[in-house]
């Protein structure tokens, strides 16, 4: 069974005025759809990986086959990141971050403004295409990290407990080269219900079974 790209779960303009509609339908129609299709392309030749969720192919990198690696860790991880992307955004979504996850912050960060000006700055400060995370280990505290390009966290021992996209492709139509202004406004859509439940995960250390395909 190929890996398929998950519908966009609100309309195109739903996160006006914070991500504009034609950043959403490329972002989603374009970019997430082409690391779909790499992803498949790449595991053509492996009907055995073919099967495996997209976390666990990207979660041991060097057990790969060295002719697919750069690909599967390019585009399993486009396809990891995105699927989560959008479902941690929603229409009138932002304001404090309530239950087990606000606790988490409160507990790492002293408070929810401490913790948001830490990861905007690491956002800020992630040196051309990459992802700001907050990240746990199964049980531990919580930390913030950027990486590169599409790499997640779960490659590095860690669960995604959420992340920002601060790809130009994610703000440059609207927001251009002001890469903290996006930042500043992301938390304005972010959805603290779906990442409590990410949050939850942490616990098992297993990504929900809808992210599987
Ligand atoms: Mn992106």
């Amino acid at each position: 069974m190929a890996f398929e790209l998950p519908p966009l779960p609100y309309d195109y303009a739903a996160l006006e005025s914070t991500i504009d509609a034609a950043t959403m339908k490329l972002h989603h129609d374009m970019h997430h759809a082409a690391y779909v299709k790499n992803l498949n392309a790449a595991l053509e030749k492996y009907p055995n990986l073919q099967s495996k969720s997209a976390e666990d192919l990207i979660r041991d990198l060097n057990g790969l086959p060295e002719d697919i690696r750069g690909a599967v860790r390019n585009n399993g991880g486009g396809h990891v990141n995105h699927s989560m992307f959008w479902k941690i955004m929603k229409p009138k979504g932002g304001g404090d971050p309530s239950g087990p996850v606000a606790e988490a912050i409160q507990k790492a960060f002293g408070s929810f403004k401490d913790f948001q000006t830490k990861f905007n700055d690491a956002g800020v400060k992630q040196f051309g295409s990459g992802w700001v995370w907050l990240a746990g280990k199964r049980g531990g505290d919580v930390q913030i990290l950027s990486t590169p390009n599409q790499d997640n966290p779960i490659s590095q021992g860690l669960f995604p407990i959420f992340g920002n996209d601060v790809w130009e492709h994610a703000y440059y139509l609207k927001y251009n080269n002001r890469r903290p202004e996006y930042l500043a406004a992301w938390w304005n859509v972010v959805n603290w219900d779906e990442i409590n439940k990410r949050f939850e995960s942490l616990k098992t250390g297993q990504l929900e079974p809808a992210l599987a395909r």
